[in-house]
């Protein structure tokens, strides 16, 4: 092996040593709010006591994991949350918490800044009337930014993040300002933010508020073209045909509330990944789905052979999982992402007279 003398070696070396270095540790379904895009479906199986949480943490140290997103639900409904935070610190994990904010006060904001979190991301869709519409939970908008207030007097690593739906599209540059400037929180401008999952039992309810295809051609067009830290998200991806399809179940695992190991908090299944029936690290090596997954390589999507779209389609193995049960279809969903971001992407290289044609590696799928 090469020696490692950079993060981007370091990276590399994990990647292709499948070491689950990052986990979606999902701590509870419960929640406040009642987002209208919200994928999570609860069952009535009981959530994992904190006991199981700390021994899953240990396994997940021995495994190799050291990153963790702790999130939810909302993981300040649970009681013990700090018990569990402190844990992790204990066992020098990098944390990240996912939360909607509404439960932190200045107590939290302080017991939060003792853990040193690498970051707290904070949902915000919105200014106060389209928040409300979307998260539909009275006086949310007011709690939260309160929270994203009180953790920055703290000094906690706020950034504000969130999801691009047919709602909140028109306001999210001042929204963006907003944070920036009045907040003084990072805005976090990511190329998936438009991506709208389907819900864990496959049923598509919160891809109604997904985009329309003119809604999401004007919001890349305005990415290109106004959000200058977008531009170079929507790049031609150049896609190497040996390349694993992502991720999920090389370095990034998720733990759900009920104990099931999933290679990602996306691709999820329940077929003998219980926690409760057998450890972190066996489930991670030996599992069937894990090892197909991870089998399967970009030269294997034999169904997206000469699709014209291809070089602008950032490809998930669990929107076709969602769709048809394998992570190797298509997806319509995917498809009509790429379609659009192809459109725009080739009107903008006319106008500007950039080559984006496909590249050789890309026509090898
Ligand atoms: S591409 Fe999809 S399945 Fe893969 S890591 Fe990303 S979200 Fe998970
Ligand atoms: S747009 Fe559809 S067919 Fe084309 S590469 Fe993506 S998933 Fe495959």
């Amino acid at each position: 092996m090469a020696p490692i003398k950079t993060a981007k070696d370091f990276i590399a070396a994990v990647h292709n040593r499948q070491f689950p270095i990052s986990c979606h540790f999902e701590l509870t379904y419960q929640c406040n709010m009642h987002c209208i895009h919200c994928y999570i479906v609860r069952k009535k199986t009981a959530e994992l006591t904190t006991g199981e949480i700390v021994t899953y943490l240990k396994q997940l140290k021995n495994a190799g994991c050291l990153h963790l997103i702790f999130t939810g639900g909302e993981p300040f409904l649970r009681k013990d949350i700090f018990e569990i935070l402190e844990h992790a610190r204990s066992l020098d994990f990098d944390i990240r918490i996912f939360t909607n904010g509404t439960l932190i006060d200045k107590r939290a904001a302080i017991k939060i800044r003792k853990i040193v979190p690498s970051a707290v991301e904070i949902s915000l869709y919105g200014f106060k009337n389209t928040h409300e519409k979307v998260t539909r939970m009275q006086g949310s908008f007011a709690k939260t930014i309160n929270a994203i207030a009180k953790l920055i007097e703290m000094g906690v690593n706020v950034l504000v993040k969130t999801t691009v739906l047919q709602y909140n599209v028109h306001e999210l540059w001042k929204l963006r300002q907003f944070v920036k400037h009045t907040l003084k929180a990072q805005f976090l401008d990511s190329k998936g933010l438009y991506r709208i999952f389907p819900c864990d039992d496959a049923s598509t309810g919160p891809l109604h508020h997904a985009l329309s295809d003119l809604q999401m051609k004007h919001y890349i067009e305005d990415g290109l073209y106004r959000h200058q830290p977008m531009r170079s998200s929507n790049k031609l991806l150049n896609i190497d045909p040996n390349l694993p399809l992502c991720g999920a179940g090389r370095r990034v695992s998720n733990i759900t509330p009920y104990g099931q190991l999933n290679p990602c908090v996306r691709l999820r299944f329940n077929n003998g990944n219980s926690l409760k029936r057998a450890s972190f690290i066996r489930i991670w090596c030996d599992n069937k789905l894990f090892k197909s997954l991870r089998a399967s390589r970009m030269r294997d999507r034999k169904h997206c052979r000469g699709c014209p779209s291809l070089s602008y389609c950032s490809y998930c193995p669990s929107y076709t999982y969602f769709e048809t049960g394998s992570f190797l279809t298509t997806s319509s969903e995917l498809c009509r992402q790429a379609r659009i971001q192809k459109e725009v992407y080739e009107k903008w290289s006319q106008k500007h007279g950039e080559n984006r044609t496909s590249s050789l590696s890309v026509q090898k799928i």
